[in-house]
């Protein structure tokens, strides 16, 4: 794989050529040269005693004294001047001096100028020291670590065929990957899209449990489209240094843009976006700046040129909600974890290159692995094969799989992502309460999906109701059924396991929460009359801010208030339960099937209560 991160660096080391210190380093090298050079290698070096010796006998014509040194030219006549140069060490000799008058030698003493020694030790060495250990230093933070590659991304950049990935290599998530096909066709023709005027979404955030297939899918949709793709993390971003992150954004988004069309994918964006300003001790400056950085670049993009932003997390929870805003992450699509034919398919694409024996059934692997995700089967498939290989076979059998299953569910357990036999149940009764109480009310809207596959971060499965139509109006008797849906989960627990558990939390309190806007806001208590007792509270500035308001009516009132709702509630739950319990049988078989098959759809529900109505009708005819 071409990696460009390095590119960077090596037309740096032209730039270093270049930077002043280098030249000073050069510059001194030259002066420690020259200085040796003209001390002078030509020049003899004999010993002091030979000194002596040509002193005594009268061949030294001249000679310079210095404090260490002792140079030299002697008188002999017929050799070239070269070779009369000597010099000698010197020793500490106080007769020297009288000697060398006695010879009639020319001598004086040399004033050194130690200016250069001392310049070129106590300054350019040490500069040069430090000068390479902060190189060093740096070199050891980052691949592309150079002085100067500060600001440069360390985004990676994937031709078009290093990305081997296509819609073919991803399962099991097709909502996902359907609407991303609309992306895949603008960067495929942008012209076609923006000719007619059309905006296209910057930015489209896969929102997912880890190893749902989050990265895979930016991936396939670079290389179904055959643009290129800048990756990078979220946690890239972030470094040690303020304002490194910023300037890395502003580099990535112009490298990108030079691309055109191409995807800039942020990995983890949670890493870089979460909320601002909630460090106690000041904030993260640096994280801060960068996210804002990003922002700018969003905001200032045009994205009709073809540049689209993915990005994905695991926590959308804690994203700054500028990201959301429109312009920006605008458009979210949800990475669900597979349902069982999503699973097989998985299976099958992972398996493709392992030989397989007859008795594997990717359908059976699939029906053992409820709550997988897409890494989690690509790891079964790897260790079975780990496994097989091991035992010297020559295929991977069902055996090995069954035992990779176990394993690879060991460690997820620990990690809190399964969830066991028991809680399934609770949880699949829990949602077809919901279902059933939508389905058997007047008001309600059609349930179009129950699952009990866990989606998003909390939720451990989910009914979808469908709107069939736009309302701007709701009656009481709508409230009272919406309410009664909520507490569909929590009574049909009740019903078959006759006791509570901690999931229906997020119903209740949605419940209460329609329940006291009833009797507060729109006077749909009879008790307390046609009054409103607050004003709803929405100040443009500080939306759900409700530190602002005092209450506007007494202790007395406000005790009735929550003895209203509180009968609001015990009403609909009574009502929830009796209908429940006329149908357990219903409820009984209806949470049978979604247990088997995960997730039951809008048509295969209308099936199942098609046919139990006319079982009834029969079973009324007979009596
Ligand atoms: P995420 O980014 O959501 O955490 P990844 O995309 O990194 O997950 O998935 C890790 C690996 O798991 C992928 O490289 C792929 O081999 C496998 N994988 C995950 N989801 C799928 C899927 N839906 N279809 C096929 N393979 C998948
Ligand atoms: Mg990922
Ligand atoms: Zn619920």
């Amino acid at each position: 794989m071409k990696e460009p991160g390095k590119k960077p660096s090596q037309q740096l080391s032209k730039k270093q050529l270049k930077s002043p210190i280098f030249i000073i380093i050069v510059v001194a090298l030259i002066l420690v040269t020259f200085q040796i050079y003209t001390v002078g290698p030509m020049a003899k070096n004999i010993s002091y005693s030979e000194f002596k010796v040509l002193v005594k006998e009268g061949r030294v014509d001249t000679c310079q004294i210095t404090s260490s040194l002792i140079r030299g030219n002697l008188k002999d006549e017929d050799v070239p001047q070269k070779q009369k140069e000597f010099v000698t060490a010197r020793v500490e000799d106080p007769d020297l001096v009288k000697e060398l008058e006695a010879q009639g030698v020319k001598f004086a003493g040399e004033y050194e100028s130690p200016w250069i020694q001392t310049l070129f030790f106590t300054w350019i060495i040490p500069i040069a020291i430090f000068f390479l250990i902060w190189r060093f230093v740096l070199k050891g933070m980052g691949p592309a670590g150079g002085v100067m590659s500060f600001g440069k991304s360390k985004g990676k950049l994937y031709a078009q065929e290093d990305l081997k990935y296509t819609f073919d290599d991803v399962a099991g998530i097709d909502e996902a990957k359907a609407e991303l096909s609309e992306v895949v066709e603008f960067l495929k023709t942008p012209h076609k899209f923006t000719s007619l005027g059309g905006k296209i979404p910057k930015g489209v955030l896969l929102v997912g449990a880890p190893g749902t297939g989050k990265t895979l899918l930016a991936k396939a949709v670079a290389g179904e489209a055959g643009v290129p793709f800048f990756g990078i993390s979220g946690s890239e971003f972030v470094e040690m240094f303020v304002g490194v992150g910023a300037a890395r954004v502003r580099d990535m988004f112009s490298q990108a843009d030079q691309k055109a069309p191409c995807i800039i994918f942020i990995d983890e964006l949670d890493a870089l976006g979460k909320t601002r300003g909630i460090n106690p001790l000041g904030g993260h400056d640096e994280r801060e700046q960068t996210l804002n950085q990003l922002l700018v670049e969003m905001d200032g993009f045009d994205s009709n040129k073809g540049v689209i932003i993915m990005s994905a997390t695991n926590r959308p929870e804690i994203l700054d909600p500028a990201l959301l805003r429109p312009g920006r992450f605008d458009r979210q699509i949800v990475v669900d974890r597979p349902d069982l034919n999503g699973r097989e398919a998985i299976l099958v694409i992972h398996s493709k290159g392992v030989k397989l024996d007859k008795d594997v059934d990717n359908r059976a692997i699939a029906a053992m692995t409820p709550g997988f995700v897409g890494a989690d089967l690509a790891n079964i498939v790897n260790e079975a094969a780990l496994l097989a290989a091991r035992r010297d076979k020559k295929a991977v059998g069902m055996a090995e799989f069954e035992e990779a299953i176990e394993r690879v569910m060991a460690g997820l357990e620990k990690k809190k992502r399964l969830i066991n036999k028991k809680e399934k149940e609770i949880v699949a009764y829990h949602e077809c309460g919901h279902a059933l109480i939508a389905t058997f009310l007047k008001t309600t809207d059609e349930v179009k999906k129950i699952s009990i596959i866990p989606r998003g971060v909390a939720a451990l499965g989910y009914t979808l109701q469908l709107p069939t139509e736009d309302r701007y109006l709701m009656t009481r008797e709508e409230l009272i059924d919406r309410i009664s849906v909520l507490l569909g989960g929590r009574a049909a627990e009740d019903l078959i396991f006759s006791e509570a558990s901690t999931g229906s939390q997020n119903d209740l309190e949605k419940a209460t929460e329609i329940a006291k806007k009833m009797v507060k806001y729109y006077g749909m208590s009879d008790k307390l009359g046609i009054v409103t007792f607050e004003q709803e509270n929405r100040s443009v500035f500080f939306p759900g801010n409700f530190g602002t308001t005092k209450n506007e009516y007494s202790e007395e009132t406000a005790r009735e208030i929550d003895l209203e709702v509180k009968r609001i509630i015990d009403e609909c739950f009574l009502r929830t339960k009796d209908i429940l319990s006329k149908k357990k049988d219903l409820l009984i078989k209806l949470a049978k099937i979604l247990m088997q098959k995960e997730v039951i759809e809008q048509k295969e529900l209308r099936e199942i209560l098609d046919k139990e109505n006319e079982e009834n009708t029969c079973t009324d005819k007979d009596k």
